[in-house]
């Protein structure tokens, strides 16, 4: 009785290139430079994991782990308003967001967020955000020898979010960071490559890249779908959110 849904992103080619939008029952990873719009993308999605499932919504409320302060209700409530026509007040109501300042707390809350998942009465909650994933991991494990220690938290983080995703059908974003990748060959400029290695790339089904184009134009790149080719599409970062 699972169905998966997909949950519109809020531009048409953006949810073509996904298969639809973001999935539930999976593990969405969206990286990018400072800017791009991947936070924009999850106040976008805030709104959308609302909507019916006619309008491409997922029809559920949201929870969020925000580890950055990047959250912004007033953005939400502007995207709910100017695009959507929806109350504001109750566009956030049905989002939680819980402050994280350490790696425990982020991990403990996932944790907990398994009991709100599972409680009928306060559900159906069809999105999960982590704004970021790894910021704070790569802040409390930035000395030298303890790599490996933060790769087996963060998996053991990770493992703990496609769980959820499968058991209480929901769609989990996680925002990630880039770096400079020092195997590359740097002739044409640094290469970014984003954190957190096999670990991420292991739990997330799909992965986005996203990157400045010409004014408030951002380039989307799927990058490793399960179902989809590798393609890429422009979208436009607007006062309604992500939009073709
Ligand atoms: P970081 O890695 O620093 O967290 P990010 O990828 O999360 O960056 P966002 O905060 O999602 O970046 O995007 C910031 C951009 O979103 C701004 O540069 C601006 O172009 C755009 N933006 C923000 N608010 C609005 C708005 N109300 N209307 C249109 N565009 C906006
Ligand atoms: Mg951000």
């Amino acid at each position: 009785n699972k169905q998966k849904y997909f949950i519109t992103t809020g531009s048409k080619q953006f949810d073509m290139l996904l298969g639809g939008g973001i999935e539930t029952m999976s593990v969405t990873e969206v990286h990018g430079e400072f800017r791009t719009g991947k936070t924009q993308l999850c106040h976008t999605l805030c709104v959308t994991a609302q909507l019916p499932r006619s309008q491409g919504g997922g029809a559920g409320k949201v929870a969020m782990v925000d580890t950055e302060g990047s959250f912004r209700p007033q953005r939400v409530s502007e995207i709910a308003k100017t695009r959507y026509d929806l109350d504001p007040k109750e566009v956030l109501d049905n989002i939680i967001v819980a402050r994280a300042h350490s790696h425990d707390a982020q991990m403990d809350m996932v944790t907990q967020l398994g009991v709100l998942f599972a409680d009928p009465e306060r559900g159906p909650f069809r999105l999960l955000i982590i704004d970021s994933i790894t910021a704070l991991f790569r802040t409390d494990f930035s000395g030298r020898g303890e790599l490996s220690e933060r790769q087996q938290r963060l998996n053991v983080h990770l493992q703990r979010l496609v769980k959820h995703a499968e058991e209480f059908n929901i769609a989990v974003l996680v925002v990630n960071q880039v770096m400079a990748d020092p195997g590359a060959n740097a002739m044409f400029g640094p290469v970014l490559k984003p954190v957190g290695g096999h670990v991420i790339s292991h739990a997330c089904h799909t992965r986005i890249l996203m990157k400045k184009g010409r004014g408030d134009n951002r380039i989307c790149k799927v990058i490793d779908s399960p179902c989809m080719p590798e393609a890429e599409c422009t979208i436009q970062l607007t006062a309604g959110g992500i939009s073709d």
